[in-house]
């Protein structure tokens, strides 16, 4: 759905100057640094989207405390990806309208477009928090995400400060720029790769597609077929060789007696080749019986 409209200058602005102090970062390397990105990329990717924003708060596959299901959210915020009420809806109508009229970040529109354009160029309506509370009045209702949406960017100020602190402009500007422009260009791959190169399992509507590489950079999140084939399941990686992180995380948070109502799609049967295997269990993803299997 590319808009018309022209630059969103302070967003632009924002994301030139992240990638000035990461292309900075590397000039600056030191190993604590460099470790300090790699937790927070797992604290904040990992944990805080693929677990949180999308997985727990945009598609509820499982439940958790509140309190942890917050700290998520922080965690998400910390990516620059915007707010939680935001992320969820432009992901809720992502998931309702893929690759057709009013997808937000389609590659049917151009790969650049569905990768940045869309931030750069498109609807400033990812800001605005009344706007974007009508696909997630779940979230809307409660006073912290509507705070968290209105100052996404807050969480970030201390953590700088504390990284600072602690291992001076390099810390910094790897715990910080780098970290996040990574991050964001791993998020957006699956909005434009995994919409355009990669396997399909299922005959879905869209164009999504399964790869590997992406799941590797989003813990999980690259097996994007199998995730628009059966969205309410907290389980992507479907077969032995899809290796999801995420629901790594997820099974054993359930062990833990942390985790519940966990929805998963499961596979149960080998289908025709590598690329069909997924069945599921009807009752525990809502599914159809004749909807399951490798016809969706
Ligand atoms: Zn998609
Ligand atoms: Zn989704």
């Amino acid at each position: 759905m590319p808009a018309t409209q022209r630059m969103n200058l302070p967003t632009t602005l924002v994301m030139v100057l992240f990638h000035l102090g990461a292309v900075a970062a590397l000039f600056l390397f030191s190993w604590s640094a460099f470790f300090a990105a790699v937790f927070l990329y797992w604290l904040c990717v990992g944990q805080g989207i693929s677990m949180g924003y999308h997985r727990l708060l945009t598609h509820r596959s499982y439940k958790v405390p509140r309190l942890l299901e917050y700290l998520f959210a922080v965690c998400g915020a910390l990516t620059l990806e915007g707010g939680p009420i935001s992320w969820v809806a432009t992901h809720r109508i992502h998931h309702q309208n893929s690759d057709q009229p009013g997808d937000p970040h389609s590659p049917r529109d151009g790969a650049w477009w569905a990768h940045v354009g869309w931030i750069l160029y498109g609807e400033t309506n990812h800001n605005n928090t009344r706007v974007m509370s009508k696909y997630a009045p779940d979230l809307a209702r409660q006073p912290f995400y509507v705070w968290l949406n209105n100052y996404h960017w807050v969480p970030m100020l201390p953590l700088g400060l504390l990284l600072f602190a602690i291992g001076g402009l390099p810390m910094m500007l790897w715990g910080i720029c780098l970290r996040v422009v990574v991050g964001l260009h791993a998020t957006w791959l699956v909005n434009s790769a995994t919409h355009m190169w990669g396997r399909r399992r299922f005959a879905t509507r869209d164009d999504s597609r399964n790869n590997w590489w992406v799941a590797l950079l989003t813990f999980g999140e690259g097996w994007h077929n199998n995730h628009h084939a059966h969205p309410t399941s907290a389980r992507h990686g479907l077969a032995w060789y899809e290796f999801d992180p995420t629901w790594i995380t997820i099974r054993l948070l359930r062990r833990l007696g942390i985790a519940k109502a966990v929805h998963a799609a499961r596979v149960t049967s080998p289908l025709p080749g590598r690329e069909t295997a997924a069945s599921s269990r009807p009752a525990a993803i809502g599914l159809e019986p004749s909807a399951v299997g490798a016809g969706r």
